[in-house]
C-alpha cells in the first residue's frame, strides 16, 4: 500500500513517524474516515467541515485546503487501485522533542497522515444480515463531538460486546443510548417514527446521520430526534445504526432480546437503498 505522511506518497514500511508524537503520546490527534465506492468519495465537503471542527475546538491548525485534502485523497485512491473501502486521515500535534504535556510552540509541524483501507461497503454481508448489540455503560470523555483518535473506550466496549457474543455496543449515559462505538443509533417506534438522539457534545455529529436525516424529509419518512433508553431499543419495531464504513446496518437484537422478526426491518432497508442511491 502506498501511504501519505506529510506530503510524500510512500510505500507503508517506509512511513515512519516520531515516538513523541503528540499522536502517539497524548491522542493529541483529530481523524477521518470517508468512505470510497466506485472510486469516488463519499461526502467529502461533510467529513472536511467535520475536520476543520474538530481541528478548530482543539486550536490544532489544519494548513491545507479543502481542495488540497480531496486532491490527496483522490491520488491515494489512484495510487492503490481502491475501488471500494475507505480513507483514513489523522492529524496530530506533531512532535514536541520530548514527553511534555503542554502544547509545543504554535509553529511546530503537525503529523498528517492518510491511508486507504479496501474493503465490501456496499455488498458488507452485515448489511443485510444486520448485527447484534449489547449495551454497556458510556466512560468516554465530554467532547465526543469532537472527533479524537482517543479510541480505549470505544475499543474495550467491542472486546465487551465480543465477550457477550454480539457485533458490537450501543453505550449509555444517565439510563440513555447516546450512540455506539462507532456509530450513530436510531429505533424505529410503533408510528414508524425513527427516534435518533439530538447533536449535543454527548455524541459525534455523524456525517452519515446528517445525510440520512436530510434524505429523510426529501423521502417523507419522519425523523424525531430525542433520547431513548436500551428498554426502548429492546422493543423497538425496528433498531439500525449509521457510519461511514456501514452506511446503514440493520441491528436484529438487542441485549439478548430479538428485534421484530430478527430480520432487517422494512424501514431501514428503505434508508439504506435511499442512501445508496445517493452515493452511487
Ligand atoms: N459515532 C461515533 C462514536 C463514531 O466513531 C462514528 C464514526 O466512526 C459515528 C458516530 C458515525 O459518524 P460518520 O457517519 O461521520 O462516520
Amino acid at each position: 500500500r502506498t501511504v501519505y505522511l506529510n506530503g510524500e506518497y510512500v510505500p507503508e514500511e517506509e512511513a515512519k513517524i516520531s515516538v513523541f508524537d503528540r499522536g502517539f503520546l497524548f491522542a493529541d490527534a483529530v481523524y477521518e474516515v470517508t468512505a470510497v465506492v466506485n472510486g469516488k468519495l463519499v461526502d467529502f465537503a461533510g467529513h472536511f467541515a467535520r475536520l476543520a471542527r474538530s481541528c478548530r475546538e482543539l486550536g490544532l491548525s489544519l494548513t491545507l485546503s479543502e481542495n488540497d485534502l480531496r486532491e490527496i485523497h483522490q491520488r491515494l485512491i489512484a495510487e492503490n487501485d481502491l475501488t471500494e473501502g475507505g480513507i483514513y486521515l489523522q492529524l496530530t500535534r506533531g512532535n514536541s522533542g520530548d514527553r511534555d504535556f503542554h502544547f509545543p510552540p504554535s509553529q511546530t509541524p503537525t503529523t498528517l497522515v492518510l491511508f486507504t483501507q479496501s474493503r465490501a461497503v456496499v455488498d458488507h454481508p452485515a448489511a443485510s444480515k444486520g448485527i447484534r448489540v449489547v449495551t454497556c455503560p458510556d466512560i468516554r470523555w465530554q467532547r465526543r463531538d469532537i472527533k479524537t483518535v482517543q479510541l480505549l473506550a470505544p475499543c474495550l466496549a467491542k472486546a465487551w460486546a465480543e465477550a457477550n457474543g454480539a457485533d458490537d455496543a450501543f453505550l449509555v449515559e444517565d439510563g440513555f443510548i447516546t450512540e455506539g462505538s462507532s456509530c450513530n443509533c436510531y429505533i424505529v417506534t410503533a408510528d414508524k417514527t425513527i427516534v435518533t438522539r439530538p447533536l449535543s457534545n454527548n455524541i459525534l455529529h455523524g456525517i452519515t446521520r446528517k445525510a440520512l436525516l436530510r434524505l429523510g424529509e426529501e423521502h417523507g419518512i419522519t425523523f424525531e430526534e430525542r433520547l431513548f433508553t436500551p428498554e426502548e431499543a429492546r422493543r423497538a419495531s425496528e433498531v439500525f445504526i449509521s457510519s461511514a464504513t456501514t452506511f446503514v446496518w440493520p441491528v436484529v437484537s438487542v441485549d439478548g432480546q430479538q428485534i421484530g422478526d430478527g430480520k432487517a426491518g422494512e424501514i431501514t432497508k428503505l434508508l439504506r437503498s435511499i442512501y445508496l442511491e445517493m452515493v452511487e
